[in-house]
C-alpha cells in the first residue's frame, strides 16, 4: 500500500511537470503568434435600429493557431493577460483594425462603418505609452480619432480610478472615444459614470438574454438606455439574438445593436468584400 501510494504522489508529480511544461509551451507559442502573422483580425457589425444598416464595427481577435486550428479569443486572452503577451495582441488589433476600416472608408465609403471599436485589456491601462501607440496607429494609417473607441469593461476601469482617468483623458485629447464594455456585470457603483470620462456604453448580453417574457429585466434595460442617453452616451445592446429582442430595444429607443442575430463576427476581408458595391471589387 506504501509503494502504491509513492508511485501514485510520482504520477501526480509528473502530470504536475507535464502541465507545467504544456504551459510554458503555450505561453512560448503564443508570444510568437503575433510575429509569426497567425493572428485574425474578424469584425462583427454593429448596426444602426430602426434602420439596420451597419453604423459601426467591433475588432475581435482570433488566433490561427497551427497546431490547434482557428481559436476563439475565450482560448488564449486569458494566459496571455497573465503573461503581459496580451499587451502586444491588442497593439495588433489596434493596428490592423485602424488600418482596414481607413481603407474600407477610402475604398468605399457608402459601405464602410462610421466607427471600429477595439477592446482593450487592464493590463494596457498601465503601458505609459499607451496614449502613443494610439497616435501612432491612427497617424500610420490615416484613420480619423473619431472613428476610434476604445472599449474598456468596467472592471478594468475601476481597478485604479486615478490612473484610468488620467489616461482616458490624455486618450480622449486625441479625439478617440471610451466605451464602457458589459456593463452591468462588473462593479454596479455608478459613481464612475461621473468620475469617468466615457462616451459610450455597451449594455452586456447577459441583460439582453433574459427580456423576453420578463418585465423586470425589460424595465432595467430601458432604465440603462435612458439613463445612457440623459447623460449624452451612445447607447449599444449587446447579444441580440432574436427579431423579438430587437423589437423591444426599437420601442425602449435604443439606436445601436450588436449580435448574431444582425451580424457575426467573420473575417476583415470577407465582411468587407460581402458588402463593398460590388462594382469596385
Ligand atoms: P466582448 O468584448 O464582450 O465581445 C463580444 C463577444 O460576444 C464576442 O465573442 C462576440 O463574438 C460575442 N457575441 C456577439 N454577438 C453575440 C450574440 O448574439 N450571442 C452570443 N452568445 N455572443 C455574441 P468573442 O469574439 O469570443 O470574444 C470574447 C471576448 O474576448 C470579448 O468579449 C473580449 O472581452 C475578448 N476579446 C476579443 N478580442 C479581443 C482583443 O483584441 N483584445 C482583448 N483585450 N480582448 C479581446
Ligand atoms: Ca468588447
Ligand atoms: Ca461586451
Ligand atoms: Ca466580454
Amino acid at each position: 500500500a506504501k509503494e502504491q501510494g509513492k508511485n501514485r504522489f510520482l504520477t501526480f508529480e509528473t502530470q504536475m511537470h507535464e502541465q507545467l511544461l504544456n504551459r510554458l509551451d503555450e505561453e512560448a507559442r503564443l508570444r510568437d503568434a503575433v510575429r509569426r502573422g497567425e493572428l485574425r483580425l474578424h469584425l462583427q457589425p454593429v448596426v444602426g435600429v430602426p434602420a439596420g444598416q451597419m453604423a459601426g464595427a467591433e475588432a475581435l481577435v482570433r488566433w490561427q493557431d497551427p497546431e490547434r486550428g482557428l481559436r476563439m479569443p475565450g482560448s488564449f486572452i486569458p494566459l496571455a493577460e497573465e503573461t503581459g503577451v496580451i499587451v502586444d495582441i491588442d497593439r495588433w488589433v489596434l493596428f490592423e483594425a485602424c488600418r482596414a476600416v481607413k481603407r474600407w472608408q477610402d475604398d468605399d465609403p457608402a459601405t464602410a462603418p462610421a466607427w471600429v471599436s477595439v477592446n482593450l485589456s487592464a493590463a494596457h491601462l498601465e503601458v505609459p505609452d499607451l496614449t502613443d501607440q494610439v497616435a501612432y496607429a491612427l497617424s500610420s494609417t490615416g484613420l480619423s480619432a473619431q472613428c476610434l473607441v476604445l472599449e474598456l469593461t468596467e472592471t478594468v476601469m475601476m481597478r485604479d480610478l486615478a490612473v484610468t482617468s488620467v489616461r482616458l483623458e490624455e486618450l480622449r485629447e486625441l479625439g478617440v472615444k471610451i466605451a464602457i464594455d458589459d456593463f452591468g456585470t462588473g462593479y454596479s457603483s455608478l459613481g464612475y459614470l461621473r468620475d469617468i470620462p466615457v462616451d459610450v456604453l455597451k449594455i452586456d448580453r447577459s441583460f439582453i438574454d433574459g427580456m423576453a417574457g420578463n418585465g423586470r429585466q425589460q424595465e432595467l434595460v430601458n432604465a440603462v438606455i435612458q439613463l445612457g442617453h440623459t447623460l449624452g452616451l451612445r447607447v449599444v445592446a449587446e447579444g441580440i439574438e432574436d427579431a423579438s429582442q430587437l423589437s423591444l430595444l426599437t420601442v425602449m429607443g435604443c439606436k445601436f445593436a450588436q449580435g448574431y442575430h444582425l451580424g457575426r463576427p467573420e473575417p476583415a476581408e470577407a465582411l468587407i468584400s460581402r458588402l463593398s458595391t460590388p462594382s469596385l471589387r
